[in-house]
C-alpha cells in the first residue's frame, strides 16, 4: 500500500510554514525529526489536565498518570518486542543511556587491560562515554574500521576480539554516512566469544522494524526525538540477565527500596535505573508518537523512503563536482556529500536561504570526517513526510550554490 503523504503531511504542523517566504523543506530529519499533531496534543493534554507526579501519590491523578507511563513502557515493549516490559529503562535519550551501560556495566565488568571495541563509524555518543571508561578502568579501546564505501569490515572486526573483551557498542545506522550495518552478524560474532553487545539504534529505529530478541542484542538504545516524538527522553533496552547485574548509575528518589545513612537498599528493574521523577510527560507522548508511525506502517515507511534515497541519489550526482560520501550498499535514506571546493558552511547558508534545512559539519562524528580526510558534509536526511518535489529544489538549490562559488 503506497502512503499519502499529503495526509501524512497535514499530520505536521511545522511542515506548513513558510522560511524566508519559501516553504520549508525540512532535511534535517537524521537531528530530529518533526512531531505530528497527536504527539503536540498528548503534551498539551497532560499539562492541562492530567499533571502530577508519578508513582508517589495516592490520589487520582498520580494514579491515573503512573497507569499511563506503564502502559507507555509496555507500548515501548511491544514496539521492539523486548520480552518482558522492566527490560525497558525511560533515560533522556541514547547519549543517557550509553553513558548508563558505560558506566554502569564499566563499573561491574570492565578493569585493568580488558577491552571494549566500537566502530569508526560511532557518533561521539557511543565514543566518549567508553573512552572515559578506558581511562578510568585502564582499559584499551579498539576501533573497527571502515572501507571507502564508509561500510565496517567485518573481517578485521573479528581479529580485534581477544579473551579481554568486554562489551561492543556499535550503531545500527551511521548517521554521518547512513550505512546500515549488518548488527545480526556482529551480535553474533561477538556472541561466539560470549560478549554482550550495545546497539546505538538513534538512527535506524525510525526507518524500520526492530526486533531485539531476533537480534538478540545485549542492549539496545535511542531517543524519542528522532522518531517523532519530544526531546529529552530515550530509552535503554537491556536483557534482564545483565540489568540486574548491573550497579545503578544515578542515584535518587525512586531507583531504592529502603534508605537509611547506614545502609541503602536498591529498587527492581526498571526502577533501579530511573532515579528521580522521570519525563514522564514525554514518555507518554513517546508512546502516542509510536503508535502514530505504526498506524502509518513501519514496512511502508522504509519502502517509501528508499524510493526518495534512490531518488536523490541518482538526481544529486548528476551534479558535476558533487561527491556523495558514504556509498554503503545498504543505506537509510541520508545522503552526505561535498561539493567541489566549497564550504559546507557557505553552501549550507545558501540553501538555507531558499528555505531548505540540512545539516553541515561534522556531524559529531569527527572520526569518520577524519577517514575520509575532510572537515564535514552537506548532509539532507529525508523522513516519510519528505517528497521527491522537495529533493528537486534541493537539487535546484545547489545548481545555484554552484555558480555562486564555483
Ligand atoms: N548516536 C547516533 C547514531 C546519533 O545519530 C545521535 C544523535 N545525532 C546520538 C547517538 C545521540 O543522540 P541524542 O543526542 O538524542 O542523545
Amino acid at each position: 500500500m503506497s502512503l499519502d503523504i499529503q495526509k501524512i503531511r497535514n499530520d505536521f504542523p511545522i511542515l506548513k510554514q513558510e522560511i524566508y517566504g519559501k516553504p520549508l523543506v525540512y532535511f534535517d530529519n537524521g537531528a530530529t525529526t518533526q512531531k505530528p499533531q497527536v504527539v503536540i496534543d498528548e503534551e498539551l493534554k497532560i499539562y492541562s489536565h492530567e499533571n502530577s507526579n508519578i508513582h508517589r501519590g495516592v490520589h487520582y491523578l498520580s494514579e491515573q498518570l503512573t497507569q499511563r507511563f506503564e502502559d507507555a513502557r509496555k507500548v515501548v515493549q511491544k514496539f521492539i518486542n523486548a520480552k518482558h516490559d522492566h527490560e525497558i529503562i525511560f533515560t533522556s535519550g541514547t547519549t543517557q543511556s550509553i553513558n548508563t551501560v558505560a558506566y554502569s556495566f564499566g563499573d561491574r565488568y570492565v578493569s585493568d587491560e580488558d577491552e571494549v571495541i566500537i566502530s569508526t563509524l560511532e557518533h561521539h555518543s557511543n565514543i566518549v562515554p567508553w573512552q572515559l571508561l578506558c581511562e578510568r578502568k585502564k582499559a584499551n579501546l579498539k576501533v573497527i574500521p571502515i572501507n571507502d564505501n564508509g561500510e565496517l569490515l567485518l573481517d578485521e572486526f573479528e581479529k580485534l576480539i581477544t579473551s579481554k573483551t568486554k562489551i561492543v557498542a556499535v550503531n545500527q545506522v551511521s548517521n554521518a554516512l547512513g550505512t546500515v550495518n549488518d548488527i545480526k552478524r556482529i551480535i553474533e560474532i561477538s556472541h561466539k566469544h560470549n560478549i554482550p553487545v550495545l546497539i546505538d539504534g538513534a538512527q535506524s529505529i525510525q526507518h524500520g522494524k526492530i526486533d531485539v530478541q531476533e537480534l538478540d542484542c545485549d542492549f539496545f538504545v535511542f531517543s524519542g526525538h528522532k522518531l517523532y516524538g519530544p526531546t529529552g527522553i530515550g530509552i535503554l533496552y537491556g536483557k534482564e540477565k545483565w540489568l540486574n547485574k548491573m550497579p545503578p548509575f544515578m542515584a535518587g528518589g525512586e531507583m531504592i527500596k529502603k534508605v537509611s545513612f547506614e545502609k541503602t537498599s536498591f529498587n527492581e528493574l526498571p526502577f533501579k535505573f530511573e532515579a528521580g521523577t522521570p519525563n514522564y510527560t514525554g514518555a507518554i507522548a513517546m508512546a502516542k508518537a509510536i503508535e502514530y508511525i505504526q498506524s502509518i506502517g513501519l514496512d511502508e515507511i522504509a519502502t517509501y523512503e528508499k524510493e526518495l534515497l534512490n531518488y536523490a541519489t541518482e538526481k544529486l550526482q548528476t551534479i558535476k563536482g558533487l561527491k556523495i560520501i558514504g556509498t554503503a550498499k545498504e543505506k537509510v535514506s541520508l545522503i552526505s556529500f561535498i561539493l567541489e571546493n566549497i564550504h559546507h558552511y557557505d553552501a549550507g547558508m545558501v540553501i538555507d536561504k531558499m528555505g531548505i534545512a540540512v545539516r553541515t559539519g561534522h556531524h559529531c562524528a569527527e572520526p569518520v570526517m577524519n577517514r575520509f580526510n575532510i572537515e564535514g558534509t552537506l548532509r539532507a536526511s529525508f523522513s516519510f513526510y519528505n517528497t521527491k518535489e522537495e529533493i528537486d529544489k534541493l537539487y535546484n538549490a545547489l545548481l545555484i550554490v554552484k555558480q555562486m562559488f564555483g
